[in-house]
C-alpha cells in the first residue's frame, strides 16, 4: 500500500494515535514487517502520541534501491535549483516552527522555549546551506606545464545513509539531510525511535518544498535491526551518524571494512573550568543551562565543572541553591525550566551513576534521585544532581551520563585544571571562565576539544560555523558551517591541456 499522507488512511478514520508510514520512492507505505511501534510522551507514559513503523532490513533495501534511482536525475539538477527547495522547507518550517515544537515537545520532553530553539537552528541552517548551491566553490590556479590549466570541482558521493539520536529531533537531521542534498546525493534517513515524528514532519516538509520522488527516503525502526543493513550495504556510499561513541564505534568498524566514508559526532564529557578570579553568578548561570537545560541530554552538556579550590565552596553553596530552584515538570507548561529524561529507561541509567559515585567516594550535594510526586507520578523525572568531592579518575568524572547530572572538580590552579579537563576520551566541548586575558588566550591554545566557550557555558552552536569534537568525541568530520558541504561531497581534480594545434 502507498499513500499520498504519512499516516495510513485506516487509522486516520479512528481515534488517536495516528500511525505514521516510512516513506520511500515519493510514496508513504507501511513497513513490510506489518508491526509497529510506540511514540509515547516521556512526561506522560500512557499517552501514546502516535505509531511508527517497525520496519525491516527488506524496507531498507527498498529505500536504497529508490534513492539509487534517483540519483542520476538529482545530481544532473543545478546545485542553486537544490538550494531552492532546501530554501523553501527551511520557509515552511519557519511557518510552522511553534505547532512542529509542540509535538518535538510531546515526544522528546524539553521545554518548548528549547524545542523553538531546535527548530530554530534547523531553519537558519536551511537558509544558510541553501546559499551554498550558488557558491560550491572549487579553485582554479595555474599548471607547472604550459598551456594548461587545473581547477578543482566538488563532486556528490551518490546514496547517503543519515541516522540520527533523539536529542535534538530536528536540528540534527536538518543538519545533515539539508547539506548532504544540497551536494547532490540522495539519503536514506533512519531517526532515533524515541523521536520519530518530528523527522516525519521534516520528510513531509522536504516532499512539499518540491524534492523530486526518491531523493529522501524515510524508515524508521530499531538502530540495532536496521544500522546493519544500511551501513553494510555496497549501494551506500557514505554514513553520517550522531550518536553515541559505542554506536558510532561499531557502525565506523563496519564501515571500514569496505573504506566507506563515515562521518561521526558522538559524545562528550563537557568541563566548565572555573578559575579563581570568576564572577560566580556568571557561572551558576551557565552552569544551570548548560548542566541542567535538556535535562542533560545534550552532547555538549555541561557535566564537569573544575573549579578552582578557593573558589570551589562559594561556587556550590551557589549552584545548589540554583539547582534547587529549577521547575521540573511537563516542557508544555510555560513555568517548567526542566522536562523528564527521554524515557522512562533512562531514569534507571541516571540513577545508577549516581549510586557509582557514593560508592566512589564522591559527597552528593542535591538530588541523585527519581521525582515522582504529584503531577510528576507519570514522567520519567530525575532531581538535578550535584557532586562534589570528584576526583578526575572517578567514573562519574569519566563517563557521559547524559542526564541531569554535574561532577565539581576542585583543583589547585591552571595546570592542573587543563589536565583534567583533557583527561577524558572526549573532546567535543570546553569552558572557561576568567578574567584574566593571559589564561583566555592559554586556554584557547591548551583545551583538547573542538568547541571551546570562553565566559560562556558549553553548549551553544551557531549554524554558520564548524561543529565537532576531537578524540572520541567523533572521527574529524565538521558538521555544520562551509565544511557541511565539503563532508558530503568530494573533491576531484581537473587538469586541462590547449596546446597549439
Ligand atoms: P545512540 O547511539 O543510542 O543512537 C543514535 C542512532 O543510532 C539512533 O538512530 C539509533 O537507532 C542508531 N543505532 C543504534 N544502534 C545502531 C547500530 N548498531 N547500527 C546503526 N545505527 C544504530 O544515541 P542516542 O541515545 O540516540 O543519542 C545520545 C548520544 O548521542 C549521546 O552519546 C550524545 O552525546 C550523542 N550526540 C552527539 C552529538 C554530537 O554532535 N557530537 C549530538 C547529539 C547527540
Amino acid at each position: 500500500m502507498t499513500s499520498s499522507s504519512p499516516a495510513s488512511m485506516e487509522t486516520q478514520e479512528q481515534t488517536q494515535p495516528r500511525t505514521y508510514l516510512n516513506f520511500i520512492a515519493g510514496a508513504w507505505r507501511p513497513s513490510a514487517s506489518g508491526v509497529t511501534f510506540d511514540n509515547t510522551n516521556p512526561a506522560h507514559r500512557s499517552e501514546i502520541i502516535a505509531r511508527f513503523q517497525k520496519s525491516t532490513p527488506a524496507d531498507v533495501d527498498a529505500a536504497i534501491d529508490a534513492a539509487e534511482q534517483a540519483l542520476p536525475a538529482w545530481r544532473a539538477m543545478p546545485a542553486p535549483q537544490r538550494g531552492a527547495i532546501i530554501l523553501k522547507a527551511a520557509l515552511l518550517l519557519e511557518a510552522r516552527q511553534a505547532e512542529l515544537a509542540r509535538d518535538m515537545t510531546r515526544e522528546m520532553g524539553k521545554p518548548l522555549r528549547e524545542t523553538m530553539g531546535d527548530l530554530q537552528t534547523a531553519i537558519d541552517f536551511g537558509k544558510f546551506v541553501a546559499g551554498e548551491g550558488s557558491r560550491a566553490e572549487g579553485e582554479t590556479v595555474p599548471s607547472g606545464i604550459p598551456d594548461k590549466m587545473c581547477l578543482t570541482i566538488r563532486q556528490p558521493l551518490g546514496v547517503v545513509g543519515i541516522i540520527t539520536p533523539w536529542n535534538f529531533p530536528m536540528a540534527i537531521p536538518a543538519w545533515k539531510t539539508f547539506p548532504a542534498l544540497l551536494a547532490g546525493n540522495t539519503v536514506v534517513l533512519k531517526p532515533a525511535s524515541d523521536t520519530p515524528l518530528s523527522a516525519t514532519h521534516l520528510v513531509e516538509i522536504l516532499d512539499e518544498a518540491g524534492l523530486p520522488k526518491g531523493v529522501l527516503n524515510l524508515v524508521t525502526g530499531p538502530g540495532g535491526t536496521l544500522g546493519d543493513s544500511l551501513v553494510t550495504d555496497p549501494r551506500v556510499a557514505m554514513i553520517s551518524l550522531t550518536g553515541s561513541t559505542e554506536v558510532g564505534r561499531h557502525v565506523a568498524e563496519l564501515c571500514g571494512r569496505d573504506l566507506r566514508r563515515v562521518s561521526l559526532e558522538l559524545g562528550g564529557k563537557n568541563a566548565i573550568i572555573v578559575m579563581d578570579d570568576a564572577n560566580l553568578d556568571e557561572v551558576v548561570k551557565a552552569v544551570s543551562w548548560a548542566g541542567f537545560g535538556t535535562t542533560g541530554q545534550r552532547c555538549t552538556a555541561t557535566s564537569r565543572v573544575i573549579v578552582h579550590q578557593k573558589v570551589a565552596e562559594a561556587f556550590i553553596a551557589k549552584l545548589t541553591e540554583a539547582a534547587q530552584k529549577l521547575r521540573v515538570g511537563d516542557g508544555l507548561l510555560a513555568e517548567t525550566d526542566m522536562g523528564p529524561l527521554v524515557n522512562q529507561g533512562r531514569v534507571g541509567a541516571v540513577h545508577e551513576y549516581t549510586e557509582i559515585g557514593q560508592q566512589e567516594g564522591a559527597r552528593l550535594v542535591t538530588g541523585g534521585c527519581p521525582l515522582d510526586e504529584g503531577a510528576l507520578s507519570e514522567g520519567a523525572y530525575y532531581a538535578p544532581t550535584i557532586f562534589t568531592d570528584v576526583k578526575a579518575t572517578m567514573r562519574i568524572a569519566q563517563e557521559e551520563v547524559f542526564g541531569p547530572f554535574v561532577s565539581v572538580i576542585p583543583v589547585a590552579d591552571y595546570a592542573e585544571a587543563i589536565e583534567v579537563a583533557n583527561s577524558t576520551i572526549y573532546g567535543l566541548s570546553c569552558a572557561i571562565f576568567t578574567e584574566d586575558a593571559r589564561l583566555v588566550f592559554r586556554a584557547m591554545r591548551d583545551i583538547n576539544a573542538g568547541l571551546v566557550y570562553i565566559n560562556a557555558g558549553t553548549t551553544g552552536a551557531e549554524p554558520h560555523l564548524p561543529f565537532g569534537g576531537t578524540k572520541q568525541s567523533g572521527n574529524g568530520h565538521r558538521e555544520l558551517g562551509r565544511k557541511a558541504v565539503e563532508e558530503f561531497s568530494e573533491t576531484k581534480t581537473i587538469f586541462v591541456s590547449y596546446p597549439a594545434v
